[in-house]
């Protein structure tokens, strides 16, 4: 079986959030499973100077009027699974991250650059771009490639057939309806039984319209948006693919290789399930003296490292920090976005220095040692898709303290069964939920003992991509049997 992976960002290539770490990994997975799996990523700058033996390139020619482009194959670092860098000057190699400008701003272009991505997809897919090879599935994900399945199906195209899935139904991809006509679609595309969502363009829609199978990331969330207060207006749309056994749930797994604290070399100790406390005792000093924090071996440390929006609940545990330090936690946060929330959180920095440390880079590295002194690893989100921090803070021995949505809800197991518990979980989001959590979390600190079954217990869960990714093929399989 042949499966393009396409993404606007993938690990260790370029990376924003979880969608690079599923799509560096999938295709990983895939291929050992045996399948032929192949990734499509923007050749943005510094994306040439990581990947292995960068090959041929193959001209495009102008696609969408948007300038020359070319397919370089070449092969990604550590997998080696094949990649095709989509290398377009003009919509790529600028400075900035992959969706926005170096002062914080979207590139005003994001409607081409993404349309173009997903229509070298499609062209890919459907073997119209290389004489050499097609795919049977196309695999695309989230606004920035939902045009993948509009470009095939309007074209009339049953084969490859095409998986969507939803990362995150926050970001819609709305343009204008003019985008229609610059993106390449015929004007009939634009009607409600189409790209059309209230009145502009949703590339985001046009992926859950035309794709043949549509998933989400953890099987509670795929709930959630089927119903009115987690569906954004499309639940009417994605309630109806459930119903018709088109829409499902798979969560997302865990690349052990990077996320392993026994051989981390980003960490001051290794360590395994039977030196967990020793290992996070030295993790724990180590991170003090780095992030500026009092060298307490006694207390309790806090972990975040998330983007900062209004999804992740960051404003809840800045609402909760003065009682945390009260009760003697470290809070060691590492995370940007939201100018006003890092502002808050650099203030509370300043006002408890030596209790909390706030770093506002994106650091992969750091985000390792967080996870590996951290007692406890905070994830209040107000909705989450799938979540991957709980699943490294399981596996590093740091007990997550989650609300109760979506994927959060699916991997971490609370404490009130000390048999079975992995974590702490809350249902209101506020501070007062946050905080009840909190202090279950700090009496379990206060017993050596139940502590270090329970970061046993955490260690031990198993959320590798072996499962998902053989989910992912029956799927494959099932949308190829029509
Ligand atoms: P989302 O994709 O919604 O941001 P996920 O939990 O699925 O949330 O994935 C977030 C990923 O990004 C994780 O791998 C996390 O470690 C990483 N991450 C987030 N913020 C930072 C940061 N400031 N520095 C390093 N890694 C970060």
């Amino acid at each position: 079986m042949r499966v393009l992976v396409v993404a606007s960002e993938a690990y260790p290539l370029v990376k924003t959030g979880g969608l690079a770490d599923v799509a560096g990994a999938l295709p990983a997975a895939l291929c050992r499973l045996g399948v032929d799996a192949r990734i499509l990523l923007p050749a943005y700058p510094g994306v040439l100077a990581k990947v292995a033996d960068p090959g041929v390139a193959h001209g495009l020619g102008d696609i969408l009027g948007v300038g020359p482009s070319r397919l370089i194959e070449a092969r990604m670092p550590d997998s080696g699974v094949p990649v095709w860098l989509l290398d377009c000057p003009t919509l790529f190699d600028r400075p900035g991250g992959p969706y926005q400008r170096p002062d914080g701003s979207e590139h005003p272009d994001n409607g081409l650059r993404f349309a173009l991505l997903s229509r070298v997809a499609a062209l890919l897919g459907s073997g119209e771009a290389l004489a050499n090879w097609s795919a049977d599935i196309v695999h695309a994900s989230d606004w920035q490639t939902g045009l993948v399945p509009a470009y095939l199906k309007l074209a009339g195209r049953q084969v490859p057939r095409t998986v969507f899935t939803i990362h995150n139904l926050h970001f819609a991809g709305l343009f204008g309806p003019d985008f229609v006509a610059s993106a390449g679609l015929p004007p009939h595309a634009f009607s409600i039984d189409g790209v059309e969502f209230n009145g502009l363009v949703s590339t985001l829609k046009a992926g859950l319209f035309y794709a043949d199978r549509l998933t989400t990331v953890s099987p509670t969330y795929a709930w959630e948006v089927t119903t009115p207060e987690g569906g954004r207006g499309l639940d009417g749309l994605l309630s109806g693919r459930a119903r018709a056994g088109e829409f499902s749930g798979i969560l997302n797994g865990v690349d052990y290789a990077l996320w392993d604290p026994a051989k981390d070399p980003d960490i001051a100790a290794a360590y395994g399930p039977d030196t967990v406390a020793e290992g996070k005792a030295r993790c724990k000093a180590a991170l003090q003296r780095e992030m500026g924090l009092d060298e307490r071996p006694d207390a309790p440390v806090l972990g975040l490292v998330s983007r900062f929006s209004d999804q992740k609940g960051i404003d809840l545990v800045a609402g909760a920090a003065a009682r945390l330090i009260e009760a003697g936690a470290q809070l060691a946060v590492l995370g940007s976005g939201d100018w006003a929330l890092e502002q808050q959180f650099l203030q509370l920095s300043r006002r408890y220095a030596g209790s909390i440390a706030m770093q506002t880079a994106y650091d992969e590295a750091l985000s390792h040692r967080i996870q590996a002194a951290s007692d406890f690893f905070l994830v209040p989100s107000r909705f989450e898709p799938c979540g991957l921090t709980q699943l490294y803070a399981l596996r590093y021995g740091a007990l997550p303290i989650v609300r109760r949505t979506g994927g959060l809800a699916d991997t971490v197991r609370d404490m009130s069964d000390e048999g079975t518990g992995t974590g702490f979980l809350f249902d209101s989001p506020s501070v007062e939920g946050l905080l009840s959590a909190f202090y279950r979390a700090l009496a379990l600190y206060a017993r050596p003992d139940a502590l270090h079954y329970a970061r046993q217990r955490a260690m031990a869960q198993d959320f590798g991509w072996h499962r998902a990714a053989e989910a992912y093929v029956d799927l494959y399989e099932q949308t190829l049997r029509g």
